[in-house]
């Protein structure tokens, strides 16, 4: 596996050139964009390669966390109530929902319209409360207790993330946003903004590979059914207007977020992190898919 892992990483490196880096998040322009690294949680142990602790921020692989935490507080079928799990084929910013907004169903929660709405879901008194108990229960599942907010890219977000404003104030029209816009957006910035690396992201991927259960204490996190429910919002969706060709391509449940992180698990067999910054024009890490797809093909992954 080891060798596998530093095959595939050197063969893809020459991929980093492709693509760009994010910039409408100013901060985020400032990532190396030859920084490729993987890293794999298996039972058996695990394996890494390239720059696999470089810190990254997490940006959309936030999304899978809200709608685990939503569905832990409330149950699959009272999220469903606010959101759908269809593909919407858009961009993961996309405004141009039809009125009378928010067909329920086309808010997908892969999305910036639908993952603010469901961060907005998980429980609590008041947004400083809701974050403190996203970003704990982050921690627990990535099993790294010193995760912390990136400063630099949460200020950068929340001074120009307007287009997500604008997403929150449509929300709060239609009714499925309580309290205020502004401080929920917060929370969804922050979260956005939370400094990992690919263990990290493969730990995540190995607590959803193994449906809930923690491999280092053996409890269960999260039910099994709420595990392959993710898993499935995540095949159909999660690698933004990408994901048909993906799930051809590489056939796993993954996340994919600007920063140039990719979160993936093998179901039954591994968590996978993958970090390298520049982005195709759907957002997709270039060498990050590339590096899954050799992956996928060497070890027969797809679940297909
Ligand atoms: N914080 C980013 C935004 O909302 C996340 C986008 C992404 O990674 O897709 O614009």
């Amino acid at each position: 596996m080891q060798e596998i892992l530093n095959r595939i990483l050197e063969d893809c490196r020459r991929y980093t050139l492709e693509g760009e880096v994010a910039s409408y998040i100013p901060e985020l322009g400032k990532g190396n964009r030859e920084a490729i690294g993987i890293y794999a949680a298996t039972d058996e142990g695990d394996f890494f390669a390239g720059d696999w602790d470089e810190p990254f921020t997490i940006q959309s692989i936030a999304k899978p966390i809200f709608l685990m935490l939503a569905v832990r507080d409330n149950g699959i079928d009272v999220v469903k109530q606010h959101v759908g799990v269809e593909a919407t084929g858009k961009p993961f910013n996309a405004i141009d929902y039809a009125e009378p907004l928010l067909l329920r169903e086309h808010i997908n929660p892969m999305v910036n319209i639908g993952a603010i709405a469901v961060c907005g879901l998980v429980k609590a008194a008041d947004n400083r409360e809701r974050f403190a108990r996203l970003l704990d229960f982050t921690r627990r599942i990535t099993g790294n207790p010193d995760l912390e907010v990136d400063q630099e890219v949460y200020d950068s977000e929340k001074k120009t993330g307007n287009k997500n404003r604008a997403l929150g104030y449509l929300l709060k029209n239609s009714g499925m946003i309580y309290g205020s816009v502004e401080d929920l957006l917060d929370v969804y910035f922050a979260m956005c903004s939370l400094k990992v690396n690919c263990r990290d992201l493969a730990r995540i991927g190995l607590l959803l590979a193994a449906h809930g259960t923690d491999r280092e204490t053996g409890e269960q996190i999260i039910p099994r059914e709420e595990a392959v429910f993710i898993n499935a919002v995540l095949m159909t969706s999660g690698m933004y207007d990408g994901s048909g060709e993906f799930a051809t391509t590489v056939g796993i449940p993954a996340k994919s977020g600007v920063g140039g992180g990719i979160m993936a698990d093998c179901p039954g067999r591994m968590g996978i992190g993958i970090f390298s910054p520049a982005l195709d024009k759907k957002g997709n890490s270039v060498a990050g898919i590339k590096m899954l797809e050799r992956l996928s093909r060497e070890m027969q992954l797809s679940i297909f």
